[in-house]
């Protein structure tokens, strides 16, 4: 059981922008949420403060009926995958996917069959010994997602994962990260500026602009489609 809400939650950053004003919506167990909107409208924002990257200037947010606002990143249960990768460099792939699990200490043949598995789902097992630079962008966002499924977690957040990629690669990786959503049931919540991209990938979409939502809605419904 995973979901997310907020209440009325506003982010004022120290410079006084206000990133985001009075946003509320609820993310369902298993359910495949898009935030859309333009460049600087707060999308970012949201899910850091999911997260627990960005503390919460006003109002609550929920994961499964409980109030996190003071509860650290780690201890929230929730995986992001960034637009950049952040993948580590020095670090082999194998290296780059197992790092979180080491970091809480869980035991090496769990990591081992952690890492396979995800690696085996994502089709990487044979870039296990590869650097970062060695590997091409999908590659790299292959890999920066099996660090979040070898968590396991409740929660997934997609930052922009798929904005430097090729054209070709973006829609390869849309389909890839939609039958991801079926397969591991998770909760995610996936952030973008692409319409396409939320019309094909979401189960619903919040649309935001200026930092406050407009519509909340499923494509269907957004799009009118005949
Ligand atoms: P998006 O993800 O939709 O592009 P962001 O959430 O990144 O939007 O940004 C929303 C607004 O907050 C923008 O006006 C941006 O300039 C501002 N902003 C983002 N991060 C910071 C920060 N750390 N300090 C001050 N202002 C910020
Ligand atoms: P450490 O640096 O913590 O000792 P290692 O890099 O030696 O960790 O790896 C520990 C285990 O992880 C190995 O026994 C192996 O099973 C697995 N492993 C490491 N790298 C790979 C890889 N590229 N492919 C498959 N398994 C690997």
């Amino acid at each position: 059981m995973a979901e997310v809400k907020l209440e009325n939650v506003s982010k004022i950053y120290p410079n006084n922008v206000i990133a985001v004003k009075d946003a509320t919506f609820e993310v369902k167990d298993g359910e495949f949420m898009v935030l859309l909107g333009p460049s600087g409208c707060g999308k970012t924002t949201t899910l850091r403060m999911i997260a627990g990257l960005e503390d919460v200037t006003k109002g609550y947010i929920y994961i499964d009926n409980k109030i996190v606002n003071d509860v650290p990143p780690k201890d929230r249960d929730i995986a992001m995958v960034f637009q950049n990768y952040a993948l580590y460099p020095h670090m082999s792939v194998y290296e780059n996917m197992a790092f979180g699990l080491k970091l809480r200490k869980y035991p090496k043949s769990e990591i081992d069959k952690r890492v396979k598995e995800a690696a085996k789902i994502l089709g990487i097992e044979h870039l296990l010994d590869r650097k970062p630079k060695e590997l091409s962008g999908g590659q790299r966002q292959r890999v920066a997602v099996g660090r979040a499924i070898v968590r396991n977690p409740k929660v997934f957040l997609f930052d922009e994962p798929l904005s430097n990629l090729d054209a070709k690669f973006r829609v390869q990786m849309r389909t890839e990260i939609s039958k991801l959503h079926q397969k591991l049931g998770a909760t995610m919540i996936y952030v973008t500026h692409d319409q396409i991209e939320a019309m094909t990938m979401g189960d619903r979409i919040v649309v935001m602009k200026d930092g406050i939502i407009q519509q909340i809605d499923t494509p269907l419904n957004l799009y009118n489609f005949p």
